[in-house]
């Protein structure tokens, strides 16, 4: 318990010190001049979103008012919540819950200003064809649609094939087909394939691939998920954490060159809300630019 409470205490003191460099960030590139040297130097950018996230609905570990709660007490411009919506989850099993999930996030966003709430859901990808867990009815209710690679996935991390090479072509045909689902927003953690056996890591990747599938979600207008705990994808391999973060760098860099657009997220619930340190490490290295940052503020709304 002493153990437990401590280590809670120390990182609250390094979430603070976090906090205190991005603000002093933030308030030091106020005004246009300010906004000239940001574009130059992208790497003071701090990106002040977290558009994916989870909470009771699925395997977050709070209840909606809760989160909502955090998001404005830390200040975010915007947050998505976007519980899974894949067989055996609350809301893509039951329609009540699905209504109720709707409900609640309307409910708890209305009547206050601090923080922009999205109702967004995380599909995953059924195969290598393109096919979602999610429909386009239940989509037409959500306004920031994510769809994963996860343990549904024939052909990457179901069944994964025995050799890297049809591995990584598997995984970049799925996120191809996944370009042709028209609801669909972002790519949740893309390239999350460091877990299986065999592991693909980022530099497994054939940059013809990567510049094929990032000129077709530059057109199509898909997302590119930074998500702030991708180490948890390569815990079973044997990368070391910064050269994982290289080798991710060099693989984002090919996406911000064919003008794919970003979002950064927590995928709350494992890092807690709000928490993008690598993310914005990622996104500054890449030297991804302010507009190919996904503007929450564009995002259209719906009332229901
Ligand atoms: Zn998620």
């Amino acid at each position: 318990m002493h153990n437990t409470n401590r280590r809670g205490f120390l990182r609250s003191s390094a979430a603070v010190a976090l906090g205190a460099s991005a603000w002093g960030a933030a308030a030091a590139a106020s005004g246009p001049a300010a906004a000239q040297a940001e574009d130059a130097a992208p790497r003071a950018m701090h990106v002040n979103h977290d558009l994916h996230t989870h909470t009771l609905y699925s395997d977050g570990a709070h209840p909606i008012p809760l989160h909502i709660l955090e998001a404005r007490a830390f200040e975010l411009d915007a947050i998505a919540i976007t519980d899974h919506f894949t067989p055996g989850s609350k809301i893509h099993d039951s329609e009540d819950e699905f209504h109720r999930y709707l409900a609640e996030i309307e409910r708890h966003r209305a009547g206050q200003n601090d923080v922009l709430v999205l109702k967004g859901a995380e599909a995953t990808a059924l195969d290598a064809s393109g096919r979602i867990s999610l429909d386009p009815r239940h989509a037409a209710k959500l306004e920031w649609v994510l769809c994963d690679l996860g343990g549904y996935s024939e052909g990457t991390l179901a069944h994964t094939p025995a050799d890297k090479q049809k591995y990584v072509e598997n995984v970049v045909r799925t996120y191809l087909g996944l370009c042709d689902v028209e609801f669909l927003n972002a790519i949740a953690h893309p390239f999350n394939t460091g877990n299986t056996r065999p592991a693909a890591l980022p530099a497994d990747y054939p940059e013809r691939l990567l510049r094929e599938l990032a000129a077709k979600m530059a057109a199509k207008g898909k997302v590119f998920d930074v998500m702030n705990d991708t180490i948890y994808w390569f815990h079973r391999s044997d990368i070391a954490p910064r050269t994982l973060t290289a080798q991710y760098v060099a693989l984002v860099k090919i996406f911000v060159k064919e003008g794919v657009k970003f979002q950064v997220s927590s995928d709350d619930h494992r890092t807690g809300l709000g928490n993008t340190r690598w993310s914005q490490l990622v996104v500054a290295r890449a030297g991804v630019p302010r507009s190919q940052i996904v503007d929450p503020k564009k995002i259209k709304r719906l009332d229901n």
